[in-house]
């Protein structure tokens, strides 16, 4: 053990400066509630952004992954696992695929997503048909393929020359999608809500014209569910309710609950194209991983929690639309299930970042979806009560800003 304090300081001394995490160093959870190394509690409404789906400690997680801790922890995919096989049964038989590839985040879902669609389009028409389509403002995450894809500039600047064949259209706009969209297309790629973008839903009409698109032009629909899966929209993943089935569909995040996976799901024919050897990753559907997954699934895919999902919904909602109603301080409410934005109206906007440091300080984690939108992402499981305390806590935290601003 070191004999130095571990506190925020170090991570200056010895980290990559790419974050800049908060002051307050967490050590312990238990369901929605988290506590510092000075013993001070916090609701948690950001959930590691969308990660800690059944929150923190949860008993049944804490089971599955000392159970297997004393089994077996990593094999390599020179061997398959039990653990491993039981999810990708679990996944196929609860979504449209056939197929799953394992890895372990959301970027390396993507990653394998484009690299498919680019290879299936290689084997069944030609090398020309290698262009993917994805909107402005989505992420994707952060390989050097993923920023590509991504619409959002800032990720890639600097990292030049990035991959080709990638264009960005305006989201939910039909027209825009025909404009770019053609035969040389392999992939049309979306998130159903846009997370880090701002909390922004597909139109249902849009959502049915990129199908209908693809369709026309022989373009795979990857859907991107690494932030909207595994319930977080009120469904076990958000295609299912949008009359809508993609042909590829990326899940992290929430799969896991806190243990890093991540899953790309397809029908086998598409599969096909991802013959041995063609890709791969040493990690991917770890035994421990997937024994948390698995239990995350067994307990996340059912009514109650489903349920639950709604209504936790509308109590968000309307504690927001009351703080507004006192403050003025949204212009807008969007929501999908426990996906959750406030876009900030003047002279608010912009200071999204102070809010949720200063929200800190009054003991409730928040997140944000670029400066201007305050975005929540709790476990699917928090209590009516962690809400409202959660809520008391914003609504302190502004009614504190304003009066420093008189
Ligand atoms: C978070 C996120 C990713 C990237 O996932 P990582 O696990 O950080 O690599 C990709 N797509 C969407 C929609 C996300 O929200």
């Amino acid at each position: 053990m070191t004999d130095t304090p571990l506190n925020r300081a170090v991570f200056d001394q010895v980290m990559v400066p790419n974050y800049n995490p908060a002051a307050c160093v967490p050590v312990r959870g238990e369901g929605s509630r988290v506590w510092d190394q000075e013993g001070r509690e916090y609701i948690d409404f950001a959930g590691g952004i969308a990660v800690n789906v059944l929150g923190h400690n949860h008993p049944k997680l804490v089971g599955a992954l000392t159970e297997q801790a004393s089994k077996i922890w990593h094999l390599s995919n020179v061997y398959t696992n039990e653990p491993v096989l039981e999810l990708g049964l679990k996944l196929t038989n609860l979504t449209f695929a056939d197929r799953v590839f394992f890895c372990n985040s959301g970027a390396e879902a993507n990653e394998a997503a484009f690299k498919l669609a680019r290879k299936y389009a290689f084997d069944t028409v030609d090398e020309e048909k290698n262009e993917v389509i994805s909107f402005q403002q989505s992420f994707h995450g952060r390989t050097l393929f993923t920023v590509s894809v991504g619409g959002q500039k800032k990720y890639r600047e600097g990292f030049a020359p990035v991959p080709e064949g990638i264009s960005h259209v305006p989201f939910n706009d039909i027209e825009a999608l025909k404009e770019a969209i053609s035969d040389k297309t392999c992939a049309v790629v979306m998130e159903p809500v846009q997370g880090e973008g701002g909390v922004i839903p597909a139109d249902p009409a849009f959502v049915k014209a990129v199908r209908e698109l693809c369709d026309q032009h022989n373009a795979l629909l990857i859907f991107d569910e690494v932030q909207t899966g595994v319930g977080r929209t009120g469904s076990l993943y958000a295609y299912m309710d949008m009359g809508v089935t993609p042909d590829i569909l990326t899940t992290a995040k929430s799969l896991g609950g806190g243990f890093p996976i991540g899953a790309m799901l397809t029908r086998k024919e598409i599969a096909g194209s991802l013959g041995i050897g063609t890709h791969g990753t040493t990690y991917g559907g770890n035994p421990l991983a997937s024994a948390v997954a698995n239990a995350v699934l067994d307990t996340v895919a059912t009514p109650e929690v489903m349920a639950g999902v709604k209504s936790k919904e509308s109590l968000f909602v309307q504690r927001l639309e009351d703080i507004n109603k006192r403050f003025n301080v949204f212009r807008d409410i969007r929501s999908a299930g426990l996906l959750i934005g406030a876009e900030l109206e003047e002279p608010w906007r912009g200071k999204g970042g102070a809010i949720i440091a200063k929200a800190r300080e009054f003991g409730v984690m928040l997140l944000i979806a670029g400066p201007n939108v305050l975005r929540m992402t709790p476990s699917l499981v928090i209590t009516e009560e962690e809400i409202n305390l959660g809520m008391d806590r914003l609504e302190q935290t502004l009614e504190a800003l304003i009066s420093e601003a008189e």
